[in-house]
């Protein structure tokens, strides 16, 4: 279960810590250390490489070496990984090392509640399934279920798409932009689980099997096509970890990736030009982990807006701090939350007046941040797909 002690990492984490030339490129980009400073990548290679010659001789890896705080800190964002000129990986090593702390009830009471709720109810809410597709009362047309009939697009929703009231909207314009379309889409309605990403990235490996074989389950009875998801952390598990479900491996889209076919193949077509001046966040299980950067930015330009870059983008993109189950945590007394430094950024971008997200959670953590940094007046945060709802 995960990595007590030194010798249980695998050669190349140990050849990684070795490798570090200590230059602190990871950690002038890590969203954990410019907020508090309680985890530095950097700081974390050069303690295990010194208790790697060590031998553990007299000190512990957890506790004596790297503290719990340090470990719970990281959002998993992989800025430290794409930015390090000696190819080395801190987030396996960062998840291997949670494993433990998970399998030895190590974690804050919000983090257990939200694993308690996982594992009960399927998704971090504490919800009951019934209400997982509630968001579609009223829709005409009803949106269909996937496990009653063959769709050629299953719409895996997702938990925060599908249960916080603050995207109740932005859910059901996605349902709507795609009826528009034409597009034959299904949701799994009260059978769709949380994918798992995040328990993963916590180190909550046998829930996420659990969560792995009850969706896979529930797609191998079902006829469709591909995939599509508005929840890139959803898009990346079912993408690169979900295995053959017995149909085989399902194609899976982002639906910016979507909306972007669909615009080129003119099955989506808009009526007017925004003309809005709009800065984007690059989500960094869409970006970093996928290489997804140019499918929204097609969609944005396409929607008649022009787009300006924050500094920080593509490859470089600062995490909003919510991954690899932050959102779940405890916060912790900050310098400055990531997602605030995050508005500032979006904000110092001359003449900018709203945010473009294509993630359920960026579209929370931001909408706080805008308030929580007094930028309401100056910035609106929007998602990818009201964009398009007010194009079409
Ligand atoms: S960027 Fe890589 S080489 Fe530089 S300090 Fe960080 S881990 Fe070490
Ligand atoms: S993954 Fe992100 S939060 Fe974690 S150590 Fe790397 S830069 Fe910091």
């Amino acid at each position: 279960m995960g990595v007590k002690e030194w010798k249980q990492f695998t050669w190349k984490q140990l050849l990684d810590f070795e490798s570090c030339t200590r230059c602190g490129r990871c950690q002038d980009v890590c969203p954990a250390y410019a907020s508090a400073q309680v985890l530095s990548p950097r700081n974390m290679l050069v303690k295990l490489d010194a208790h790697l010659w060590e031998k553990a001789n007299g000190r512990a890896l957890h506790g004596g070496v790297v503290s719990t705080d340090e470990l719970w800190a990281c959002t998993t964002c992989r800025a430290c990984v794409q930015v390090c000129p000696a190819f080395i990986d801190h987030v396996t090593a960062f998840v291997d090392m949670r494993r433990h702390l998970v399998d030895q009830g190590n974690m804050d009471k919000m983090l257990q509640d939200a694993l308690a709720n996982l594992g009960r109810y399927g998704n971090s809410f504490g919800q009951s399934d019934r209400m997982r597709a509630k968001w579609t009362m009223g829709l005409q047309p009803a949106v269909k279920d996937a496990r009653r009939e063959a769709v050629d697009y299953l719409w895996f929703v997702g938990d925060y798409a599908s249960y916080n009231s603050t995207l109740t909207d932005v859910t059901r314009k996605t349902a709507d932009v795609f009826q528009k379309a034409g597009l034959n889409f299904g949701i799994l309605y009260d059978s769709e689980r949380n994918a798992g990403n995040d328990v993963r990235r916590v180190g909550e490996e046998g829930l996420f099997e659990m969560l792995v074989e009850k969706n896979s389950q529930v797609l191998s009875k079902v006829k469709f096509q591909t995939i599509v998801t508005t929840d890139p952390h959803s898009y990346n598990t079912l993408k690169n970890e979900y295995p053959d479900n017995g149909n085989g491996r399902p194609a899976v889209l982002h639906y910016a990736e979507l909306l972007d076919k669909m615009i080129s193949s003119g099955q989506v077509k808009f009526s007017k030009k925004l003309g809005y001046k709009v800065t984007y966040h690059d989500p960094c299980y869409l970006g970093r982990y996928n290489g997804i950067y140019d499918a929204p930015r097609r969609v944005i330009e396409a929607t008649g807006c022009e787009l300006a870059e924050m500094p920080r983008h593509r490859e470089r993109a600062f995490c909003c701090g919510a991954g690899g189950g932050r959102i779940w945590m405890e916060e912790k007394e900050v310098k400055e939350r990531p997602s605030e430094s995050r508005i500032r950024e979006a904000v110092s971008v001359d003449g900018v007046q709203v945010l473009i997200v294509a993630c359920p959670k960026d579209y929370t953590m931001y909408k706080d941040a805008v308030k929580t940094t007094g930028h309401e007046q100056k910035l609106v945060v929007k998602d990818l797909i009201e964009l398009v709802y007010e194009a079409l």
